[in-house]
């Protein structure tokens, strides 16, 4: 005989921890029965045997002295794991009051293969009735996704209740029942469908939502979890029995096998959604080997299962779903440290997975009693998953938009980059090419020994700025300067001293102009300069004062000081002619007068 078995020895501490606590509360108890009934969990007046040869019979459970079997004392433990003994659960009940009672028995777990009834009436009149996942739906007295027996019991009368709980191998056990006033029950049944439409009316909508949000995205996380979405609804039919009552009750093998099939592939796509979804291969290997040795654990469940080590796959299966209890830490790291902002919904996701689990391991040890609200909780905990789950994506697309926008911003502002040298390169290009082309006009324009403008510069220069005053209407006038006798001065004193005597001259007259005149060696020993604004005699003055300045000045040479004079040519420049040529011819006339009458001397046209 077993009532419970300690699994751990945690488990073991609580549980001894409970019974203190509820030997005291809790004794041999008959059920009273009265018309008011609603869900009364049965659990603390049930007498359980394992049956693990499965070779007792109703008779040799009659026979014994039930009083020698210990009642379920730990009420919350109805589940007694994956087991192929036979479980047999007997318990009494009595009408004392003096009317007649009818009411409903309810087993609650959906997918055990046997449950045989035997009711045993005061005169000894044993009543069966036998259904569970491997005998057809339509031998069910009642119509319901759980496993429910109508009764009635007549005013004053004793009787004794047996239930026999087995598997054709191995599964699940859960022996839960609950005791139901009829009107009571199908208030019951009639909320729980409000709530099934619901939760697959949502599971549906989640569906939908994510076909229609996703398609574009083209994520291959987005194939994984709508997979994992079709299965969690595909289970949730099994587990509800929904699927059994109204989709697969033709097909055996899914009768029995659906929830566990179905919870093996949700399990494969979950564990390849979240690889894909954390880019663990990448990121995280170790958390990736972890994920994909749970992967295996997985494959090999589903193959067990198909291969008929039923109890082995469902250890395994149990194995894995508690193990995905760790998905919230694996996001959190992939969050926190590795900086990915859209693991925080996948976060949360997986924490009310965890805690949904959670919920239903601690149903399975016995530690959380088995009721609606705790029932539902996780189914709705299990909705809400995939619910985050799909905004975890959204964020994960928004995520790709925002690095896809800042990848094109950045190539965008290195294209502009690239654009903006190219051009300050072409601009300095440019530059440097226009200073060059300067330079060498500047050189063309100057006179290599004086530093001065050459004729050529003269010329052009002189060209422009005659445009200029014609188009002002000022005073233009023209002077030309000739050094006397200077192939003496080159004879006696060498060709470098006249060299300095021209540079000297050069120097002296350039002194004496302003930045607007134009000036220039348009000889061997001859210049010529436009005073712009300047009339004649202003033009004679200056002539004068530069001649004389020539005069009083001397050039050194190593054979001594060399004293020299110039002579000066005057002439205003008629603004109607073309062009300086005639304005030169005059200037020239005036020069020669100049040298003619004695030279150092200033002469006007
Ligand atoms: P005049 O008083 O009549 O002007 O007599 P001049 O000797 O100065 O005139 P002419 O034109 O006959 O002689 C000019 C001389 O200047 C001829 C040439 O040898 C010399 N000469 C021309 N260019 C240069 C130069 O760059 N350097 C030097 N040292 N002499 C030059
Ligand atoms: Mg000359
Ligand atoms: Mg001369």
């Amino acid at each position: 005989m077993t009532i419970f078995r300690l699994n751990t020895p945690f488990m073991g501490f609580f549980i001894v921890l409970l019974l203190g606590f509820l030997s005291s509360t809790q004794a041999f108890a008959t059920l009273q029965l009265s018309d008011e009934m609603s869900g009364l969990t049965l659990t603390a007046k049930t007498h359980v045997i394992e049956d693990s040869q499965r070779e007792l019979s109703i008779d040799d459970i009659l026979k014994m002295d039930w009083s020698e079997f210990q009642l379920q004392k730990d009420y919350k433990k109805t589940v007694q794991g994956v087991s192929a003994s036979a479980w047999w659960v007997m318990f009494e009940v009595e009408n004392q009051t003096d009317s007649k009672i009818d009411w409903v028995l309810e087993a609650v777990y959906t997918h055990t293969d046997f449950i045989d009834l035997y009711h045993i009436t005061e005169q000894g009149e044993v009543k069966t009735s036998f259904t569970g996942d491997k005998r057809p739906n339509d031998k069910r007295l009642i119509s319901s996704e759980s496993y429910a027996f109508p009764f009635s019991v007549a005013a004053g009368t004793h009787e004794k209740i047996v239930v026999r709980f087995s598997y054709e191998k191995a599964g699940m056990i859960e022996l839960l029942m609950r005791v139901w006033d009829p009107i009571a029950f199908q208030n019951h049944q009639s909320i729980s469908y409000y709530l099934f439409g619901g939760l697959f009316g949502a599971g549906l909508f989640v569906i939908l939502f994510t076909l229609i949000i996703h398609i574009p995205s083209q994520l291959p996380a987005y194939y994984w979890y709508l997979a994992y979405l079709l299965f969690v609804l595909i289970d949730g039919l099994a587990n509800t029995g929904l699927g059994y009552r109204f989709i697969w009750h033709d097909s055996p093998y899914l009768t029995d096998s659906a929830h566990i099939l179905a919870t093996t592939l949700a399990f494969i796509f979950a564990i390849q959604f979240n690889r894909v979804f954390l880019q663990t291969k990448q990121f995280m290997p170790r958390a990736d080997r972890l994920l994909q040795a749970l992967l295996v654990i997985t494959i090999i469940a589903g193959l067990s299962y198909i291969f008929d080590y039923r109890a082995l796959s469902i250890k395994l299966i149990l194995l894995t779903g508690i193990s995905l209890g760790i998905m919230p830490l694996i996001g959190l790291w992939a969050w926190k440290v590795l900086k990915r902002s859209d693991a925080r919904w996948y976060v949360i996701a997986w924490a009310v997975w965890s805690i949904s689990l959670g919920v239903l391991v601690g149903r399975l040890m016995g530690l959380v009693e088995m009721s609606d609200t705790v029932l539902w909780a996780s189914r709705m905990g299990f909705l809400l998953e995939t619910v985050l789950l799909s905004f975890a994506l959204i964020d994960r697309i928004n995520v790709l938009r925002q690095e896809k926008l800042t990848a094109e911003k950045n190539l965008i502002i290195s294209l502009e980059s690239a654009n903006s040298t190219l051009e300050e390169k072409v601009l300095a290009r440019t530059v440097s090419l226009e200073k060059a082309r300067q330079a060498a006009q500047a050189m063309a324009e100057t006179d290599v020994l004086t530093g001065v403008g050459n004729r050529r510069y003269f010329f052009s220069r002189g060209e422009d700025t005659l445009k200029l005053t014609r188009r002002l209407g000022h005073a233009l006038t023209l002077v030309m300067i000739d050094i006397d006798h200077f192939k003496k001065i080159n004879d006696s004193n060498g060709h470098a001293a006249g060299d300095d005597v021209i540079k000297h001259v050069a120097e002296l007259t350039q002194k004496r102009l302003r930045s607007t005149d134009i000036f220039g060696r348009i000889g061997g020993e001859e210049f010529a300069f436009l005073l712009v604004g300047s009339g004649l005699d202003e033009a004679v003055k200056l002539s004068e004062l530069l001649r004389k300045e020539i005069k009083s000045t001397f050039v050194d040479s190593p054979l001594g000081k060399i004293t020299f004079t110039a002579s000066f040519g005057v002439t205003t420049v008629k603004l109607q002619d073309e062009g300086l040529d005639a304005s030169l011819q005059r200037a020239d006339q005036a020069l020669y007068k100049a040298k003619h009458n004695g030279r150092n001397r200033v002469e006007c046209h």
